[in-house]
């Protein structure tokens, strides 16, 4: 089966205040060493499988370059990337081949680079269109900027275009997050994706909204209930415009889900090479393997035998699991027939049972033989998603 292969870029201009990630503000010196190790990584990634007793499929359909801002790297940085990409793996023709981009940071020669390297899809970090908001949270870019760029990327032959927009920003209000998602649906792109702010202890602002404190604009955090309502709003707005949602903060329109995403949430195999990646592939005589990269810059520049990657081996009991937990995120939901047939009935019985629980509290519902999360079981997926396990 082909890989969907993942390179995470952990550089950014700025550290987002809610920014939850492996990634930051670093020297330029450490620019090219993590180009360096990354095609390092794309050269091994063959022996590495094997080490791990994985199977590596050299065929691949889809690219994400994630993070971070990849395009915060040189465009010679970024075709070198590519090109030894292209040197390890076959790379389809018609691969989906995607790049994140903040914003602000896709000047001509970067563009260009994009478009040489084969790069036919972008997701800007957009976040809000309403520039108080954005600036509240350390993003360098204005409403002006990201049109101007979806412009420039059109014109450069790429259309298909995914931007992010955050539910719960600091200042946001019903008003103004109403026009955040017109502007989206405005610019015709086919792909959106809405989260909703995160308030936990791995963000600047998520441990001072916990603190009751005023750093980072914490008191203009609105509370739960409207930042569900700005998520439902987005949903209703943006599937009656015909972009319509395929997965808990994914929208579409027809044949423009991202294909590379889908491979995660069907358990299909993928590659991550970089900071934080993580793989899962097939296994000789088992399920799979789930392969952790370190979570730190130096940990992924100078790897050392003290910080191995975290290598996990899935039981097919576990498999089982992820096909729940990772399938319900979609809006096809999962067949519980389909898994039986493949799993067993002896290890359904349990997942039978939860399912039951969950359709009698109105968290998942039954159609054509299949089960998916009901509009207020993708409110509290997490929750819905623990029963799953063990
Ligand atoms: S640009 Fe993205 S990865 Fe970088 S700090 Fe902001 S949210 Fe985090």
């Amino acid at each position: 089966m082909p890989t969907g292969v993942y390179l995470s870029v952990p550089f950014c201009r700025s550290k987002c205040s809610y920014c939850n990630f492996a990634s930051g503000v670093f020297s330029q010196s450490q620019f090219a060493r993590y180009v360096e190790r990354a095609c390092a990584e794309f050269a091994n990634a063959q022996s590495m499988a094997q080490t791990h007793g994985a199977q590596l499929d050299s065929g691949v359909d889809t690219v994400y370059l994630g993070g971070g801002t990849p395009t915060t790297l040189a465009p010679e940085d970024l075709c070198r990337l590519f090109a030894h990409m292209r040197q390890s793996f076959a790379i389809a023709p018609a691969a989906e081949i995607t790049v994140e981009c903040a914003p602000g940071t896709l000047d001509e020669a970067v563009l260009a680079a994009l478009v040489a390297s084969g790069v036919n899809r972008i997701s800007f970090g957009v976040q809000s269109f309403v520039d108080r908001e954005a600036a509240a949270v350390g993003r360098l870019h204005t409403r002006d900027v990201t049109l101007a760029d979806i412009a420039r990327l059109r014109a450069a032959g790429i259309t298909n275009i995914n931007l992010d927009l955050i539910a719960g920003l600091p200042h946001q209000t019903a008003e103004s997050w109403e026009f955040s998602v017109s502007e989206v649906i405005e610019t015709g792109v086919p792909h959106v994706s809405v989260y909703m702010l995160e308030v936990d202890e791995d963000s600047r602002l998520g441990r001072e909204v916990m603190a009751g404190g005023t750093r980072y604009h914490a008191h203009f955090v609105p509370d739960d209930a409207m930042t569900i309502d700005f998520y439902e709003v987005a949903c209703q707005r943006l599937n009656a415009a015909g972009i319509a949602q395929y997965e808990i903060s994914n929208f579409a329109r027809p044949g423009f889900e991202s294909r590379h995403n889908l491979k995660y949430w069907t358990r299909q195999p993928y590659l991550g090479v970089g900071v934080d990646a993580h793989s899962m592939l097939g296994a000789e005589g088992g399920e799979a393997v789930r392969i952790a990269k370190p979570d730190t810059l130096d940990g992924f520049l100078y790897p050392t035998p003290l910080m191995p990657p975290v290598v996990t081996r899935v039981s097919r009991a576990q498999a089982l699991e992820e096909r729940f937990f990772l399938g319900l995120r979609l809006n096809q939901g999962v067949s519980p027939a389909e898994l039986e047939r493949e799993f067993g009935a002896e290890a359904m019985g349990p997942q039978r049972a939860v399912v039951a629980r969950c359709v009698a509290e109105g968290l998942l519902e039954e159609f054509a033989e299949r089960v998916r999360l009901t509009p207020r079981g993708r409110l509290v997926s997490n929750e819905v998603f623990e029963r799953f396990l063990e």
